[in-house]
């Protein structure tokens, strides 16, 4: 019997891995690609704090800094954020996922790659698409937006088609500023959503348009219009993909008797801006670290690990943005436009002023993830009472 099975071998299911296997716990990660999904399907763009709880340097991982963003809104308004301490890198998911899986064999974390569960018979068993069994106290969800375990354990995962994110990306080969992000709200390319251009270097981008969901859109060739825009016709297609991302509030309880649910498979995702990769980071961390302690006999509640997450899952719920009140494009484009008018008259008071927020919410992670780690509190129960006094 395994102390933690964990279904998805992304990001969050790597994450949570890692930190479990640290502990000295015995885990297996179940994943239906034999290696990570290539293209990643991402635009890939992370902030520096979380690049650092990822290692990104010390792993060797390609990444290139951004120092502005440039904001378009409908061509009426543009908005252009300076960043200086805080950075943005564009990086390789493909070769960080790689690496965390690497480092998770290397720690006796066993694989299963080219495998999908297809049965999970509560409260242990796991069921392979080759019919093999097995058996884990815990089982961590980090199967993405599927929610696989959530789905058979009775969850209502299934969200309105507003509530989904629909994207398209591609990779291209043309010549772009390397130090610019550009983003680009509402029509003509994106109705009630976005288009980006992520800069990987000075001849690779990643461009791509993300729209609510239930549209009757052709969002090829929204995404082609965009392209020539940027790129000025000169681009050669490399891959293109296209993704689902949930753009609702979190799940209710993260915490289900003995599973857990970490990253997308929980909903952890901006629901204005569908940026997750640092909440897959964090909620797999947190998640991994609660279970081996749960399995040493340390905490006695898989919950400290909803409490944990509670104040973040809260800030994810107020972001959420009611898209059948948005009755028309008009008003989603003023509702961003409002939003970017604010951040830029607050940074023009006070320089950097958004950037610097986003930026401390994110190091409180980093905090809470050090103190969980380092476990210097003598009664483990009182961590998350602990910690919500100090950071929040
Ligand atoms: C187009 C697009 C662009 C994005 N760009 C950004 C960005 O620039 N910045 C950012 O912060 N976020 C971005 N995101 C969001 C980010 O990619 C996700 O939040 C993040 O990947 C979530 O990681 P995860 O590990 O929880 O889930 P996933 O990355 O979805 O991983 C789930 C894993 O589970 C596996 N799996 C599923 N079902 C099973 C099964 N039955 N058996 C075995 N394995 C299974 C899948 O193969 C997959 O590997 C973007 C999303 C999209 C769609």
């Amino acid at each position: 019997m395994y102390d933690i099975i964990i279904i998805g071998g992304n990001l969050s299911g790597a994450i949570a891995a890692i930190n479990a296997v640290n502990q000295g716990v015995k885990v297996a990660i179940i994943e239906r690609h034999k290696k990570p999904l290539t293209p990643a399907h991402c635009g890939e763009a992370i902030s520096h704090v979380t690049a650092n709880i990822l290692k990104i340097d010390e792993r060797k991982c390609p990444k290139n800094e951004i120092r502005k963003i440039r904001i378009n809104i409908t061509n009426s308004k543009e908005y252009t954020i300076n960043l200086s301490k805080d950075k943005i890198y564009v990086i390789d998911r493909n070769y960080l996922e790689n690496d965390l899986l690497k480092e998770a064999e290397e720690k006796n974390v066993d694989l299963f790659l080219g495998r999908r569960m297809i049965k999970f018979n509560p409260p242990n068993e796991i069921i392979m698409d080759n019919k093999r069994k097995i058996e884990g106290k815990i089982i961590i969800d980090a199967s993405g937006i599927s929610c696989i375990i959530g789905k058979q354990i009775g969850i209502n995962t299934k969200l309105k088609p507003e509530d989904i994110g629909v994207c398209i990306q591609h990779r291209i080969q043309s010549k772009s500023n390397p130090n610019i992000m550009n983003m680009w709200w509402g029509e003509p390319y994106a109705p009630s959503g976005y288009a980006w251009l992520f800069p990987i270097n000075k001849e690779l981008s990643n461009i791509g348009i993300g729209i609510i969901g239930g549209q009757k859109l052709d969002i090829k060739n929204l995404l082609q219009k965009y392209t020539n825009l940027m790129t000025n016709k000169k681009y050669k297609i490399i891959n293109t993909f296209r993704a689902c991302e949930p753009m609702y509030k979190p799940l209710e309880n993260i915490v289900i008797n003995n599973v857990m649910f970490v990253g997308d498979s929980a909903r952890l995702v901006d629901p204005a801006s569908g940026a997750g990769i640092h909440n897959a980071v964090f909620s797999g961390t947190l998640a991994g670290l609660t279970a081996a302690g749960y399995i040493k006999g340390e905490n006695k509640s898989l919950d400290i690990y909803q409490k944990l997450m509670q104040n973040k899952m809260k800030r994810i719920k107020k972001t959420y943005i009611n898209k059948s009140k948005l009755t028309s494009t008009k008003k989603y484009n003023k509702t961003f436009n409002r939003l970017f008018s604010t951040i830029n008259i607050l940074n023009k008071i006070i320089p950097n002023f958004y950037q610097n927020q986003i930026t401390k919410l994110l190091e409180k992670d980093i905090k809470k993830i050090e103190i969980l780690k380092k476990k210097i509190i003598k009664n483990f129960l009182d961590l998350p009472n602990y910690l919500y006094k100090k950071y929040n």
